[in-house]
């Protein structure tokens, strides 16, 4: 389930008809980041740009009262390390994940950013800090340059440029009719599932958050569009915090750290050789390439 799509469903439909332009965009945002229940709490603390430490101090979670996802986990994340989750399908990882920028709240424990209680930080300020790359890219009908600047509003020329670089997006601004200025999604241009993802990728460049958060996409991709895809978000994680729900052995095996969750909590963590020496799950899955897909039974 991807819930870092889901706040986005609810004024999907609203997109293609919205007003173009800046102010269109601006206003679009501020009803993204209205969700119910999760609010800024008075005084508030407005972050300026985080440091990238992010802990679960016994954090807890649940959809339904008396069925916990998450059960007091707790794990903390150094400034610019990469941990990859990997664990059977509904273990909890997209829902851990989104505790970070408070797509959903603890309901024991806490998750903190630098040290601070997410939920004492404004939401503007914790959401500034991160970025999520997630499986459903999300595209609205304008221009790729449009799409592209979603990241940060205020980007000049030049820096849009350096992001669709960096997103190794250049080859496809090259093949369209009006570069940047073509019209993507659907009236226009549609771009393919690994297109989309390089758009993500060049927005999270331009927004350079500390931490990212990336939930690796588990459809097939070409061998081709798969390795620059790689090559760009092993890129965009340099020097920030980064958490990977982890579907690839390439992912798990450059990440400083694994995780192997299940429904039960963590169940083994270290790094790749650590955990095939250990002979447990890991390298089970590991042995079965299917790290994220559930195909291994978690006993
Ligand atoms: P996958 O690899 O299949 O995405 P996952 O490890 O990311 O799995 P989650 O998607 O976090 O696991 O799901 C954890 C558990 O929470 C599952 O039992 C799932 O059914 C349940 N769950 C997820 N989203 C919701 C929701 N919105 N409401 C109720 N239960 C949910």
């Amino acid at each position: 389930i991807d819930v870092f799509y889901r706040p986005l469903e609810k004024v999907s439909n609203v997109l293609e008809s919205y007003p173009k332009g800046i102010a269109g965009f601006r206003r679009y945002r501020q009803f993204l980041q209205t969700e119910p229940d999760i609010a800024d709490r008075p005084g508030a603390l407005a972050l300026g740009r985080a440091a990238g430490a992010v802990a679960f101090e016994g954090a807890s979670f649940a959809y339904d009262a008396g069925r916990p996802v998450i059960g007091e986990l707790t794990l903390r994340v150094a400034p610019g390390e990469t941990i990859a989750f990997v664990g059977p399908s509904g273990a909890g990882k997209t829902t851990l994940l989104a505790l970070v920028p408070r797509f959903y709240d603890v309901s024991g424990g806490a998750v903190t950013l630098d040290g601070h209680d997410v939920r004492d930080l404004t939401l503007a300020s914790l959401r500034r800090n991160i970025g999520v790359v997630s499986q459903d890219v999300f595209l609205f009908g304008g221009t790729l340059r449009e799409n592209v600047a979603y990241g940060r509003l205020e980007a000049s020329e030049a820096e849009i440029v350096e992001a669709v670089r960096r997103a190794r997006l250049g080859g496809l601004v090259e093949s369209l009719p009006d570069g940047l200025d073509t019209v993507v999604g659907e009236r226009g241009v549609r771009l393919s599932g690994g297109q989309k993802q390089r758009v993500a990728i060049a927005r999270i460049f331009l927004k350079n958050p500390p931490v990212l958060i990336l939930d690796e996409a588990t459809s097939a991709l070409d061998v081709e569009t798969e390795a620059e895809i790689q090559a760009s978000l092993e890129a965009l994680s340099q020097g920030r915090t980064t958490l990977i729900i982890a579907h690839r052995l390439a992912t798990v095996r450059n990440a400083h750290r694994i995780v192997v969750l299940t429904a039960e909590g963590v169940r083994e963590e270290g790094g790749h050789h650590d955990l095939v020496a250990r002979g447990g799950l890991y390298a089970r899955m590991q042995a079965a390439q299917s790290l994220a897909s559930g195909q291994v039974a978690a006993e």
